[in-house]
């Protein structure tokens, strides 16, 4: 039996309905918030990621999936949705409007090669967002307002934000080295990791997993600490805005993420609920005002988020997310091979109009079918014998009440959908709402 590749899943259709939900939420916030959905390809030249997301992250080091394609190009297999971005961006000139900041948003898998586990794949998807355009403190904000929001529609218990700031591209650089001379001096207390880390990526020493409780790092000085007077006014003002805006969050001076192009404000969102495991972090991101230069494009100061949707998914399922129950509207009961064929006919009719109706491929019994229509929880049963054919007529049966109706064919798609617009109102079916929607 060939079986999926380590790291990948398959997401089966009852657990594809969460992933619709998420995916609804996605777009309605989106929405509100006024972005627009951008897609980019899945793979990538291999220099994008190397240049975009920085040669000393973990990601590009060790977790890129690359591969030279039949005309001997390097391609990447996308491990993030930043550089795709900026450099559709840069390339279609998207920049070249009065609209700025440009507000776009993508979801789609992403790639990367690490040691699977709960909440961590090789094939995962991310939902993101990228505001770019603007170095306003504001834009900060509004990006974690959205996050936020995004993550309240999904009714995701405890979640937390947290903040800090890189500070802008110099003082970045000027607090690496820092940071590189006082590790140095106790490089034999950090872990192994950090042994090799610390040279080429200082910061990422500063969130490591098991050093989080070492005094060496406790001590360690912050980057919230070597500030630029300038770079501390932006930050001061996102956490103004965020208190306008109502939104609770904390300060974690050892917060850096992951990715190397970040400067000024960096954010996660965390929620400390079961299914989550060890992976704590549903999403996070930052501004990166550095990134568009780097990939030869204008300067274009940005500041964006990505969610993981598997880690929404373990959440949304932590939090008791109830789904609506699965029905269909009505389920086609045709007696016998002439009456079954006429039926198709009235069955694609109520499909175009709309409505969701199934029926029984084989011929069977009343009883046979009645029994097979149960599986799909249907409203209504149709029921279309001899008598009814001759008629013109059908019966319409309520699953619920086990009412019957004998309804003449011309007029059953009308007297369906008030049938149905009444259940979905809980009605006896002539509310005010049912006649506004008529
Ligand atoms: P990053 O792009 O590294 O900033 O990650 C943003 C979010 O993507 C994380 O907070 C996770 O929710 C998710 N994520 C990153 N890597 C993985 C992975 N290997 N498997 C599942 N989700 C991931």
């Amino acid at each position: 039996m060939i079986t999926k590749i380590k790291g990948t899943q398959d997401i089966l259709p009852e657990e594809a309905r969460f992933w619709q939900e998420i995916e609804s939420k996605i777009r309605l916030v989106s929405k509100i918030y006024n972005f627009q959905e951008l897609r980019t390809p899945i793979f990538e030249a291999t220099e994008l990621f190397h240049r975009g997301v920085g040669d000393t992250s973990d990601i590009v080091k060790k977790e890129t999936y690359d591969f030279q394609d039949r005309g001997d190009r390097m391609i990447t297999l996308r491990p993030e949705g930043t550089a795709p971005i900026i450099r559709s961006v840069i390339e279609n000139k998207l920049y070249a409007t009065p609209k700025l900041p440009l507000k776009v948003y993508y979801q789609g898998p992403m790639f990367r090669y690490e040691r699977p586990q709960k909440g961590r794949q090789r094939q995962f998807h991310q939902f993101g967002a990228e505001a770019i355009g603007s170095d306003s403190p504001l834009v900060d904000a509004e990006m974690i307002a959205y996050a936020a929001t995004f993550i309240a529609s999904l009714g995701i218990a405890n979640v937390k934000v947290k903040l800090n700031s890189l500070g802008d591209l110099s003082t970045k650089e000027a607090y690496k080295d820092k940071l590189r001379d006082y590790l140095e001096d106790h490089v034999s207390s950090l872990c192994p990791d950090c042994n090799r880390r610390y040279k080429e990526n200082p910061l990422r020493v500063l969130d490591c997993k098991v050093d989080k409780d070492n005094p060496v790092l406790i001590d360690a000085p912050k980057p919230l600490d070597h500030l630029s007077e300038a770079a501390k006014a932006h930050f001061d003002q996102v956490c103004k805005y965020l208190e306008a805006m109502q939104i609770d969050y904390s300060i974690d001076p050892t917060l850096v993420r992951g990715l190397d192009y970040y400067t000024h404000t960096v954010f996660e969102l965390d929620s400390d609920i079961e299914t989550l495991g060890a992976q704590s972090t549903l999403g996070g991101g930052g501004r990166y005002n550095g990134l568009s230069s780097q990939l030869e494009g204008p300067e274009l100061p940005a500041v964006g988020f990505a969610f993981g949707m598997e880690r929404l998914l373990l959440a949304l399922q932590g939090s008791g997310y109830k789904l609506e129950e699965e029905h269909i509207h009505a389920f086609m009961i045709a007696l016998g091979d002439e009456c079954k064929a006429e039926s198709l006919a009235i069955v694609d009719l109520l499909r175009h109009g709309g409505l969701i109706i199934d029926y029984d491929y084989d011929v069977r019994s009343l009883k046979a079918q009645f029994k097979h229509a149960e599986r799909f929880n249907p409203w209504f049963y149709l029921i279309f014998g001899e008598a009814e054919m001759k008629a013109n007529t059908i019966n319409v049966k309520d699953a619920a009440t086990g009412e019957q109706e004998t309804v003449e064919i011309d007029k059953l798609y009308n007297v369906l959908v008030k049938k149905i617009q009444a259940r979905y109102h809980s009605c006896s079916g002539n509310c005010e709402n049912c006649e506004e929607d008529c």
